[in-house]
């Protein structure tokens, strides 16, 4: 069992005033057509986990998974649409842009973009604006059945290489249609959740040891 496995639909978002308070998130983004859906359904073994997601009048709104012992999966509206109304693209950006920066229980985000075309402007937007939080950052490069196994190294190689820069931000080779890749993410997204217990214990640790002490 994988801590993936028992999400199940929360409720959608359109309005920062309704995110739902949550001890603890992760959130997956990409540019439409990444893949995302498709890795949020395969890590959770579902077939239309994420199509809650894609329904129209949704595909703007930011979904939220419950995954159990107050986690949650959250699945971000896709950026880079090629036509998009100027006001529907305004109230993404702002629904996006505060979520991703002032969001407290948000403890790491997974980016997906196609490892047939990684690191496009807004890619690179989306990973300068989030590196301000100083938050994990794992890229999963997606659909990479489609790449030979020469290729897929390249790839690799050079995101690394060109995000040398950003100590915080992780990154692998993942494929929804192969399901490979499945148990690095789970890996790393538990050892998100692991220092997050370790903080919240830490804290406890040190509120009990203040309220041990002599008066
Ligand atoms: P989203 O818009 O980012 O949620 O992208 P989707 O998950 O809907 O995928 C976009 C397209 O890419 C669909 O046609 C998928 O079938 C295809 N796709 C997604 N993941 C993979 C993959 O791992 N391998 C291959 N070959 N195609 C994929």
């Amino acid at each position: 069992m994988t801590i993936f496995q028992n999400a199940r639909f929360f409720t959608t978002v359109n309005h920062l005033k309704d995110l739902p308070p949550t001890r603890a998130e992760i959130a997956f983004v990409g540019r439409s057509n990444a893949g995302k859906s498709s890795a949020i359904n395969t890590l959770c073994n579902r077939t239309r986990l994420a199509f809650v997601s894609k329904t129209p009048g949704r595909t703007q709104h930011i979904n939220f998974f419950d995954m159990g012992q107050e986690r949650y999966l959250v699945d971000l509206p896709g950026y880079g649409y090629a036509e998009v109304p100027e006001a529907v693209r305004a109230h993404w950006v702002t629904l996006l842009g505060q979520y991703l920066a002032s969001r407290n229980s948000l403890i790491g985000l997974l980016l997906i973009m196609d490892s047939r075309r990684p690191l496009r402007d807004l890619d690179w937007k989306m990973i300068e604006f989030f590196s301000e939080t100083e938050r994990p950052v794992h890229i999963l490069l997606s659909k990479a059945d489609k790449l030979s196994r020469q290729e897929q190294n390249k790839v690799l190689a050079s995101v690394k290489q060109e995000l040398q820069d950003y100590p915080q931000i992780s990154i692998q080779l993942f494929s929804s249609s192969k399901k490979t890749g499945c148990a690095e993410v789970e890996t790393v997204v538990q050892s998100w959740f692991a220092a997050l217990d370790q903080a919240e214990a830490g804290t406890q640790e040190n509120t009990d040891a203040a309220g041990t002490l002599p008066e």
